[in-house]
């Protein structure tokens, strides 16, 4: 059972994305008997893999299957036409061009590798130093302050990503203090610029155990002023659809959040936060 009303779903990833695995209309049937009101499909364009994935087709797959299949679901739950661009500070143009196809609700800004490297995910972090962790993570958060910089997203995705393989490989003794000073940089740029900040609660269910990023990070980023704030599941399966958003919920309360946010037409909208 739903803690919360009006449960907002922002991060989703049906077919069309690489690593998805149910077409739309499933990841929507999810959402309804999940208890979700609003949910954004946000399936992957992650522009430096642009022919790997073959993104051209995929992208219009993508749009048009929400566009089509939403009519059907709309006494239901409100669905948006949402993108998850992975990396857009690496081809500025391909992606400007690229969001400029179609009519997006809500666009996603996310890195998961440095430049001409795999995904954070497929690095060996069992056999690196210490030292060289820390130097791709150095190079992870000011790769994340040039994507906040370049400010055309509505929300950042998973800021502190790596951390999820890192957890995982065992490498317990890497914390973030350091980075302090560019996350605060971060939160400064995406308040100045208006732009939200998402807590990615997939985390929840890897075995990080947290969202990303912590709730110490969204209560700094409210300190800062911050107050718009996406949640997303980032479900790549049906079952996960909505999955820890209750808890994000719960989080965004005691940072002292009173809001959450959804954007339509890449326009803002605060909906209250309430049991
Ligand atoms: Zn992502
Ligand atoms: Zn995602």
């Amino acid at each position: 059972m739903a803690v919360y009303k009006n449960r907002i779903d922002l991060h989703m990833h049906t077919l069309s994305s690489f690593d998805g695995n149910y077409p739309a209309e499933k990841m929507f049937e999810s959402a309804v008997a999940n208890e979700l009101s609003t949910i954004a499909v946000t399936d992957h364009f992650d522009v430096d893999f642009y022919e790997r994935h073959n993104l051209g087709v995929r992208q219009q797959t993508s749009y048009e299957d929400v566009v089509s299949a939403k009519g059907a679901f709309s006494d239901k739950i409100r669905i948006l036409r949402g993108i998850e661009m992975g990396q857009p500070t690496y081809d500025v143009e391909l992606t400007e061009r690229s969001l400029a196809r179609y009519e997006y609700d809500f666009v996603i800004g996310s890195i998961h590798n440095l430049r001409n490297m795999p995904d954070f995910g497929d690095l060996d972090y069992k056999s690196m130093t210490e030292e060289r962790i820390y130097e791709l993570l150095g190079e992870y958060f000011n790769e994340m302050l040039l994507l906040a910089r370049w400010n055309g997203f509505d929300t950042l995705a998973h800021l502190t990503y790596p951390m999820r393989y890192i957890v995982q490989a065992g490498r317990n003794e890497i914390e973030l203090s350091r980075f302090d000073p560019v996350t605060d940089e971060i939160f400064r740029t995406l308040i100045a610029n208006g732009k939200a900040l998402e807590i990615n609660t997939s985390g929840l269910r890897q075995p990080i155990g947290k969202t990303m990023p912590t709730e110490d990070y969204v209560r700094r980023y409210r300190e800062l002023g911050g107050e718009l704030l996406t949640l997303g599941s980032d479900a790549h399966f049906t079952e996960h659809v909505g999955a820890g958003i209750d808890e994000g919920y719960a989080i965004a309360e005691r940072c002292g959040f009173e809001y959450v946010t959804y954007f339509e037409n890449r326009k803002p909208v605060k909906v209250k936060i309430e049991k």
